[in-house]
This record gives C-alpha cells, sequence and structure tokens, in this order.
C-alpha cells in the first residue's frame, strides 16, 4: 500500500514536471518531446524512450532519448520487427518486464533487436493514430507492470498527443501568419498603418518604392514627411474625424517623394483597432501620377478648343445646360447670353491664308478672356463664332460689355509673316429664360440677334427681339 502510494506520488511529480515543460515556450516540440521522454524513462527505470511515427509498415523514430550512439532520431526500422506492432494491434498499453518469461518470448524484436523490457502506447492525433510512445531496455525490469504504470502510460500517450496535435494547429497558424505577412509585404499596393496621431507604424515593401524611401527613415515618422504642404497634411489628419467603424473612404493625394518629387496617389482607408480604444487607419496606396496624367489630358480635350484654349462647343453648351437649370430653381436670376460671328472672316483666309485665319481666332479669344469675368464661361462654338454665358448680368449690363470687345477687337492687328490683319465682330444678345428647355432655343434667340447684327452692316452689337 505505501509502495502504491509512493508510485501515485511519483506519477503525479512526473506528470506535474510534463506539464511544465510544455509550458516552456523557448524550447522546440522536439526538445519538449525529449524532455517528456527523459522524464518517463526516469519514471520507469529503463534506457530508451522513442516518440514513433508509423506510416504503413515504416517505423521512424521522430524522437529519442537514448544512451549516446545507440538511437538517433530519424531511424527507421520495419513495423513487423518492433513491440509497437503488437501495441498497435491490441491497441492499449503493451508491457513487457521480461519477454523470455512472457507470451511474447520470440518476438522478432527480442530475436533481431535483443529487448527485453518494453511498456508502450499508441499516440493519436486528430483521432488517428500517429505512432507510439514508448520505453524499452535489453535488460529485464525489475519490477512488475501494474495497473498504476498502464494508467500512466495512457496519460503519457494521451499528453504527447494533445501535444502534437496543439503543435500542428500551432504550425498552421504560423503558416496562415507567414502567409498574410508575405501578402502584406509583397502587396501590388502600397500600404501605410498610421495611428491616430498620424504616426508611420507599418510599412510594406511597395509603399517604400513609391515614396523612395528606405523602410527605416519612414517608420515612426509623422506621415507629414510625405505630404506636399501643411494643408494636404491637415486634410489627412481630418479623415481621422471622418472614418467611423468599418467605414472606408477614397482619396487622391499629392505626395511629395524623398527625391522631392511630386507624384499623385489615391488612398483607400479603412480603420483598424491597434488596441482598445485605439484606432489607426490602414492605406492602400497606389501610384496614379501616369494615369492622372493621362485623365487630365483626356479631360482637356474633351472640354478644350484646342486652338484657342477656350471650352469647346460641347463642354460649353454643357456648362450652358447647368445655369439654365439653375435659373429654373431661382427665377429671380438673370443670365445673359452673348454670341459673336467674326465679319468677313472667310475674306481674310482667303487673302491672307489660314495661318492668318488661325492667328486672328488666338487673338479675338484673348480678347475674350480678357473680359472674362469669374463667373463667366466663354466657349468657341463654331469655325469662327464664340458665345459667352453672363451669369447676373441684365441686357444693359451685357450690351456695355459686348461693346468693350468690339472695339477692343477693332485696335487688334494680328500679323503673320510680315502681313497683317484687322478683324471687326458682330455680336448678338440675349437672356436665358425660365422657359427655355434646352440651349438650342437660347442659342436660336442670340443667332436671330447676330443675323441682325449683320444684317444692319456688321461690327454691331443687337439684341434679340
Ligand atoms: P460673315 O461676315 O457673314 O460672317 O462672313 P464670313 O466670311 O465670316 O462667314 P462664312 O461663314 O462664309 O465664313 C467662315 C469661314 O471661317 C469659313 C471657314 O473656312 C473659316 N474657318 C472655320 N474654322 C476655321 C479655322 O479653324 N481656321 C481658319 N483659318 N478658318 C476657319
Ligand atoms: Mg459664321
Ligand atoms: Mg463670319
Amino acid at each position: 500500500m505505501k509502495d502504491k502510494l509512493l508510485l501515485i506520488e511519483q506519477q503525479n511529480n512526473a506528470l506535474h514536471r510534463l506539464n511544465e515543460i510544455a509550458a516552456i515556450s523557448k524550447i522546440s516540440p522536439k526538445e519538449t518531446l525529449r524532455k517528456a521522454l527523459e522524464i518517463g524513462r526516469q519514471y520507469f527505470g529503463l534506457e530508451f524512450g522513442i516518440v514513433s511515427h508509423i506510416v504503413g509498415e515504416a517505423y521512424t523514430v521522430d524522437v529519442q532519448s537514448s544512451p549516446p550512439d545507440t538511437l538517433h532520431d530519424g531511424q527507421l526500422f520495419a513495423l513487423g520487427l518492433t513491440y509497437c506492432k503488437t501495441t498497435l494491434d491490441i491497441d492499449d498499453v503493451l508491457a513487457i518486464t521480461d519477454v523470455t518469461r512472457s507470451e511474447y518470448v520470440g518476438h522478432p524484436c527480442h530475436q533481431e533487436l535483443g529487448l527485453i523490457s518494453y511498456i508502450g502506447a499508441v499516440i493519436r492525433v486528430d483521432s488517428k493514430i500517429h505512432g507510439t510512445i514508448n520505453f524499452s531496455s535489453p535488460n529485464a525490469r525489475q519490477l512488475e507492470y501494474d495497473q498504476i504504470d498502464d494508467e500512466f502510460m495512457r496519460l503519457l500517450a494521451r499528453w504527447a498527443g494533445s501535444f502534437l496535435e496543439r503543435q500542428s494547429t500551432l504550425d498552421e497558424l504560423s503558416f496562415t501568419k507567414k502567409r498574410f505577412e508575405m501578402l502584406f509585404e509583397n502587396n501590388a499596393s502600397g500600404i501605410l498603418l498610421v495611428d491616430k496621431d498620424c504616426n508611420i507604424i507599418m510599412t510594406n515593401k511597395r509603399i517604400c518604392e513609391i515614396l523612395g524611401y528606405p523602410r527605416n527613415e519612414l517608420l515612426g515618422q509623422k506621415a507629414k514627411v510625405v505630404h506636399i504642404d501643411e494643408t494636404s497634411y491637415k486634410t489627412m489628419k481630418e479623415d481621422f474625424l471622418k472614418i467611423k467603424e468599418d467605414a472606408y473612404i477614397k482619396r487622391e493625394y499629392q505626395l511629395k517623394r524623398k527625391d522631392n518629387r511630386h507624384i499623385w496617389c489615391e488612398f483607400f482607408g479603412s480603420p483598424i483597432e491597434l488596441a482598445e480604444h485605439d484606432t489607426g487607419i490602414v492605406w492602400s496606396i497606389l501610384d496614379i501620377t501616369t494615369q492622372k496624367k493621362l485623365r487630365d489630358m483626356l479631360k482637356l480635350h474633351a472640354t478644350t478648343d484646342y486652338l484657342t484654349g477656350l471650352n469647346n462647343r460641347r463642354y460649353f453648351t454643357s456648362r450652358l445646360e447647368e445655369e439654365l437649370s439653375r435659373i429654373k430653381r431661382d427665377k429671380k436670376r438673370t443670365t445673359a447670353l452673348m454670341m459673336f460671328d467674326l465679319d468677313h472672316f472667310k475674306l481674310i483666309n482667303d487673302s491672307l491664308g489660314h495661318l492668318m485665319g488661325d492667328a486672328v481666332l488666338k487673338r479675338f479669344a484673348e480678347v475674350l478672356k480678357k473680359n472674362l469675368r469669374k463667373t463667366d464661361i466663354a466657349g468657341r462654338i463654331g469655325g469662327e463664332e464664340f458665345a459667352m454665358v453672363l451669369p447676373d448680368t441684365d441686357l444693359e449690363k451685357a450690351a456695355v460689355l459686348a461693346n468693350r470687345i468690339r472695339e477692343e477687337v477693332i485696335d487688334q492687328t494680328t500679323t503673320v509673316e510680315g502681313e497683317y490683319a484687322h478683324l471687326t465682330v458682330s455680336i448678338g444678345l440675349t437672356l436665358l429664360t425660365y422657359d427655355d428647355f434646352g440651349f438650342e432655343s437660347a442659342f436660336a434667340r442670340a443667332d436671330s440677334a447676330l443675323y441682325l447684327a449683320k444684317k444692319n452692316g456688321r461690327n454691331r452689337v443687337e439684341r434679340s427681339p
């Protein structure tokens, strides 16, 4: 009875030590298992301890604890040569105190390997057989194995199984973590993680390329370092207030690279919890400098007349439509429309050539631009036809401006290769009205005023009847 109590105490001690070593995260899984084997060897008083992995008929020594130059990790045996084959067959603890005095006498493990004493149990990982944990010796064991030993062996096998199970979960976790790290680091977008004070706390490879900075010169810096000015930085800081949980914002910022080159970047931001009550923003960033240049160029082509730099017909009429909808919302609004047609322009072309014709068109456009107020919109609506929308302007005021333009045009001389040209312009005026459903009706009224100006001798301003 006293011996039994002692054994139970030993067993408890051994289990306690097992739990202790499993908690030490500094040692590798293999070394943890080896320590467990040492505890088992001491407990049973046997020379060899093995955690085996069994696949088919192959028995591999996963980890061993044994006297020097006997066993080594990775050593392979035919399963049939081992007592473990019998352990698997009975699927329980196999305990042999002295094989010569047991039913297993003549077992291949006895005959071939000369092992006399053995105790082992099956290790299951995720309910599948992984292998065995076993202890053995070429000598007979002094003490007979009893139920307490069997129980301890089962506990050891269960401990090893759950340890390996946890380990494979950890392996998977660290694999997932590595995969995410790889995704972050090698992402095609630049990634910048900033805290609420706009300190840069994480960067990936791409953002360093985009900004031309080595990583260590970005980390810990205020994001201000990459902004072109205080205003741009302030806008980014204000995004913190706008960005709510689960929100997502899209921005375009002009940034400054380390070499001082300015680039355009598209930012996609979402909040990220850095710690409790501490939110940061993770910015995914694309360098869109080339696209933006292209976009700006396309926009320019789509809206601007290449010769004069004024709005082209399409863009001008769309702006005119916008003004018409404003008039519909606000009936008190008074907006004038002015239409210009250069006088005898064909004659200039025919007598002085197209180059002179173009130069005259440009010169006329300059006069228009000079007389534009901030809210006015001017456009080239045809070959030598121009128009202007003048918000908050009645016909009287419009006529004053029209006559000023007309007189300035008379004063101009356009010179090309020693030749010079004089020009006059006819101008038709009308008001945009609440009844104009589209620009066409307003255009038609201005056109009829213009026709009147031509009819009455050109170089004149006329109002629509
Ligand atoms: P009116 O006083 O009645 O307006 O006579 P006009 O000669 O100005 O009128 P018309 O419509 O007969 O002629 C306009 C000319 O403008 C014909 C066309 O060749 C010329 N033109 C149109 N676009 C351009 C351009 O981009 N460059 C040049 N050089 N000429 C152009
Ligand atoms: Mg014309
Ligand atoms: Mg003309």
